[in-house]
């Protein structure tokens, strides 16, 4: 059963710019846990330290019984990750080599490369070479060589910056199938996708551990919010009521009042 650990855990980077303070916090067993913050509430920092990219200024990191990162070695092969958005990539091989690549180092199926290209949609871009590739579809390329195979433990930050509403969609879905399997540790400053896809939400802010809510908690919180809007001209009130509306009100001569079911993306 996979097991992150921090306990009581400071970092100050070199500058002297404190990241994080005594921020303890365990995570066991398999399922979705985001970790939501505004820019700069140290969720990346997080995420380097569970990998063992950094050490903690004070306090420690496990992950299972291992001591981050003095004992790195010991279970990196559980793990995979994508930390911060990756920068574009100059070198001339194409995705579909690589990807073939990654999947021979890990002894994977032909079935297991073929499941992740088809959930992030990357058919037409399988024989463009790395230095071709835009943000999203480097990014693509970079999710699809950590999630290939399911590893145990996943570290995923900022997932879905830079890709296309059906992308979010398919690559939520798949990493709410894979909850069965493996720990999903996430960062994200977008509190909307966090509902629906987490078993558990940890909000930070400016270092510090701020709120932990399960899964009801969460449902309970977003499920329902209201917003008023102006218009121009009438609304087609029967359109909204079938997209997850769950009520609208007109409350004034161009301004209506909507409940929404937050868990649905009204994009869709
Ligand atoms: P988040 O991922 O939530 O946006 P980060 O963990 O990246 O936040 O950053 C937390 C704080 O630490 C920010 O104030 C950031 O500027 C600072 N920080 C992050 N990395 C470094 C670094 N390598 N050197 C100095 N300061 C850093
Ligand atoms: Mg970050």
């Amino acid at each position: 059963m996979p097991r992150v650990v921090l306990s009581n855990v400071s970092k100050v980077y070199s500058g002297g710019v404190v990241a994080l303070r005594d921020v303890s916090l365990s995570v066991e067993g398999c399922g979705v846990v985001s970790l939501l913050g505004p820019n700069g509430s140290g969720k990346t920092t997080i995420l380097k330290l569970v990998v063992g990219l950094i050490r903690p200024t004070r306090g420690e990191v496990y992950v299972d019984s291992c001591k981050m990162p003095q004992e790195r070695d010991k279970v990196i092969t559980r793990m995979s990750a994508v930390i911060e958005n990756p920068a574009p990539h100059s070198d001339r091989v194409r995705v579909r080599e690589l990807l073939d690549f990654i999947r021979r180092v890990r002894g994977l199926r032909r079935e297991d490369l073929q499941e992740i290209i088809s959930v992030l949609g990357m058919e037409s871009i399988l024989d463009k070479r790395l230095n071709e590739l835009s943000r999203g579809q480097y990014k693509k390329t970079i999710l699809a060589c950590a999630l290939m195979g399911e590893p145990e433990i996943i570290l995923l930050d900022e997932p879905f910056e830079a890709l296309d509403p059906p992308t979010v969609l398919r690559l939520s879905e798949y990493l709410r199938k894979m909850r069965g399997k493996s720990l999903v540790v996430l960062a994200t400053h977008r509190p909307g996708i966090v509902a629906t896809l987490s078993d558990r939400a940890i909000v930070l802010r400016d270092g510090q551990i701020v709120g932990d809510y399960g899964r009801e908690q969460l449902l309970e919180k977003v499920k329902r919010r209201r917003v008023v809007v102006k218009t121009r001209g009438e609304l087609d009130l029967d359109a909204y009521r079938r997209v997850g509306v769950i009520d609208i009100r007109k409350t004034g001569s161009d301004t209506y009042e909507i409940t929404y079911d937050a868990s649905r993306d009204l994009r869709y």
